[in-house]
């Protein structure tokens, strides 16, 4: 029973009974339909957070599953049910088997939804009280297959901005075209430009993205138009280097509307930060996963490439050590990617993804908090 961003109604009275039935205490209704549910143990010993998101995407399921959605319309492209569902098998495994410390399951609305549900969820404390010492998440990905954990040096995700583009010029009757300005041919040069900041002014050892994904004007053969609107999306792993982007993107669309005498404005709206993971959470992954080696067929692989797709997970890393890994749960029939209307994943992966989570919580929050 999927719901979209800002509606995790029933998803979340859900989520807050099976944590109650489970003895963790749940606090309900942050930011929205957020859960924090909170499995008390020492306030001297470290507590450790693990983070699932709840939302799901306007998108009408073409899988033919037992667990296939009963919402029309609604569908949980992005694999968060089994990001849910792996936490909960976390909050499972550390209930009936307490570490010494705090642990604390966030479960977290509207990521699908910039500005999204985690920064509202951090302003609303729940990384305090205990104090969190690291928090850690996954997504289920079918690029790796059922087993492997995929684990990124430092870049897991990238930053993901969009604008709203318009070029102001002079209409004219199409046969003289020189009482008009333009905005059809200056906006053909303004796109071959934009392409040229990232070919031409992004250092090419850096990935990032430029890409227009909406042009709109004129409204017959023989008008020039007045106006032409234009949407697109920005994307890199370093703010510095959106800034050097937003900066040449401001530049070429001043000098080449300049040159003809038109117009331009820009509305460039920042979105996610990028997910940077840290080496102390990082290690926490390597180490669960080197110790679950015995019981399970667990795989670690390096990520080389950071993902472009960008995530709100990103803002906890602004606050405290988090590590973002990606949960392979592709076989041969779950091949599709995120956001398709067939993607499903396997199943089994779902244990994978709550060992690692379980086992670094029952670990990490043996150990003794460090003065501050
Ligand atoms: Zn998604
Ligand atoms: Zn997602």
């Amino acid at each position: 029973m999927p719901e979209v961003s800002g509606q995790e109604i029933h998803t979340s009275t859900y989520i807050a009974q099976c944590l109650q039935e489970m003895g963790i205490r749940i606090k309900k209704n942050i930011a929205g339909y957020g859960v924090l549910g909170i499995l008390e143990g020492d306030p001297d010993k470290k507590c450790v957070a693990v983070r699932a998101d709840m939302d799901a995407l306007p998108i009408q399921e073409n899988n033919r599953s037992a667990y296939q959605s009963l919402n029309q319309g609604v569908m949980h492209a992005c694999g968060h049910d089994a990001h849910m569902a792996m936490v909960l098998g976390a909050a499972q495994l550390l209930s009936t088997n307490r570490p010494q410390g705090t642990v604390k399951f966030i479960f977290q609305p509207r990521e699908e939804k910039p500005p999204g549900g985690a920064k509202d969820m951090i302003k609303a404390g729940v990384l305090e009280d205990p104090k969190v010492d690291g928090v850690i998440a996954t997504h289920i990905t079918n690029a790796f297959p059922c087993g492997t954990i995929a684990l990124a040096d430092q870049m897991a995700m990238a930053l993901a901005d969009d604008f709203h583009l318009s070029i102001f010029g002079r209409g004219s009757h199409g046969a003289e075209p020189h009482k008009s300005l333009d905005t059809i041919l200056i906006t053909a040069q303004v796109i071959q430009a934009l392409q040229n900041i990232v070919a031409r002014r992004v250092n090419p050892v850096y990935a990032a993205v430029i890409s227009i994904g909406t042009i709109h004007g004129g409204t017959s053969q023989n008008i020039i138009p007045d106006r032409v609107d234009l949407t697109g999306t920005v994307r890199c792993l370093d703010v510095t280097l959106r800034d050097e982007m937003l900066e040449d993107i401001h530049q070429v669309l001043s000098g080449i509307t300049s040159a003809w005498g038109a117009n331009y404005e820009l509305n460039y709206i920042y979105g996610y930060p990028p997910v940077k993971n840290h080496p102390l959470t990082n290690g926490w992954v390597l180490d669960a996963v080197a110790s679950l080696k015995g019981s399970l067929p667990i795989c670690l692989q390096k990520l080389e490439h950071s993902m472009m797709a960008g995530e709100d997970f990103a803002y906890f890393g602004l606050k405290v050590p988090s590590t973002f890994f990606f949960t392979g749960a592709g076989n041969q029939n779950c091949q599709q990617p995120w956001h398709n209307n067939c993607f499903d994943i396997d199943e089994d992966a779902l244990v994978f993804g709550s060992s690692v989570m379980a086992t670094i919580a029952w670990k990490i929050c043996s150990e003794q908090k460090q003065e501050e």
